[in-house]
Order: structure tokens, then sequence, then C-alpha cells
């Protein structure tokens, strides 16, 4: 099996930091390995967090890329 290069976020790679639907339907992408529970909870805690690209962003926040943070992405603020 071919192992296959990181490609990262579609939607960045073009230079779309937007959040708002495309009508190409291209979306970002999470490219930052996802957090355990223990992780969470830490980030949660600390009131820091990670977007799904690996920015360091506000537990409710997004970056300025365009991606959301993971406490919010599975719901805990
Ligand atoms: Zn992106
Ligand atoms: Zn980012």
């Amino acid at each position: 099996m071919e192992a296959k290069k990181e490609a990262g976020c579609p939607r960045c790679a073009i230079g779309d930091h937007g959040r708002a639907p495309r009508a190409d339907g291209l979306k970002h992408e999470i490219t930052s390995p996802r957090p355990t529970v223990e992780q969470l909870m830490a980030w949660d805690f600390d009131g820091i967090c990670e977007a799904t690209d690996g920015c360091r962003v506000e537990p409710d926040g997004r970056c300025p890329h365009g991606h959301t943070s993971w406490l919010r992405l599975v719901g805990i603020v």
C-alpha cells in the first residue's frame, strides 16, 4: 500500500479561509490528529484549545483559517 502524503485542508489550499458554505461544496477538512477525551478536558480547563488544523484558539472560537476549535466541534462548549 502506498503511503499518502498529508495533503492538508483543500479549502485552505486555495486560500479561502472563510466559514460560509461554498457553491462548489469545498469544506475545511480536519488536518490535525483527533484529540483524546483527556486532551479535550485539559483544553477546557486551560481555556485554550486547538482548532482542527492545529492552531491555538479560544475554546469556543475559530482560527484565522476558518477552522473551528475541537471543543466546539465535539459540542463541549
Ligand atoms: Zn481549512
Ligand atoms: Zn488555522
